[in-house]
């Protein structure tokens, strides 16, 4: 995974979140970070599948920052930060999204004013116009176990 996978489309990107959907536990943090169409809400839909949720439901989130798709398991959240100031971040209260029943996807990450300890970091670089690389980091460490 540390090289990071090619995908050659929409769907084997998704065929990728799906992979990574299986491992993901109620309280879990994905957070997606990449350029405008480097494939972060279409990798959001593949989570959605896994979890048993109509891939169709996800959209980009524009007014709404966070929507909330129910899955027969898991409780998919999607939060979009693009258009957040990081101070504004401050008053969504993900962390306690999704503590409980669900799993929190966040596209632009970097708008996080603090860390969000145990996140999967997924990032995603256009390669070609249908290529795309994506790399599944460790969770992040959290302060108490970082060396
Ligand atoms: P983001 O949320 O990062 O802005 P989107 O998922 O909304 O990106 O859009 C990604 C765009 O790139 C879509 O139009 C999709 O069809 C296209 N695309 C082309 N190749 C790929 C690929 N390999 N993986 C994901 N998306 C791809
Ligand atoms: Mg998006």
């Amino acid at each position: 995974m540390g090289a990071g996978r090619l995908t050659a489309s929409e769907e084997e990107t998704q065929a990728v979140a799906r992979e990574l959907s299986a491992t993901l536990r109620a309280g879990d943090v994905v957070l997606l970070s990449g350029d405008l169409g480097a494939g972060k809400t279409t990798f959001v839909r593949g989570l959605a599948e896994g979890l048993g949720i109509d891939p169709r439901e996800v959209s980009s989130p524009t007014f709404t920052i966070v929507h909330e798709y129910r899955g027969l398991g898991l409780t998919l959240y999607h939060a979009d930060l693009y258009r957040l100031e990081s101070a504004a971040t401050d008053d969504l209260g993900l962390e306690e999204i999704g503590v409980n029943d669900g799993v929190l996807a966040i596209e632009w990450p970097d708008r996080l004013s603090h860390e969000l300890p145990g996140a999967r970091v997924v990032r995603l670089e256009m390669v070609t116009d249908s290529s795309r690389r994506i790399t599944i980091g460790p969770a992040d460490a959290g302060p108490d176990d970082r060396r």
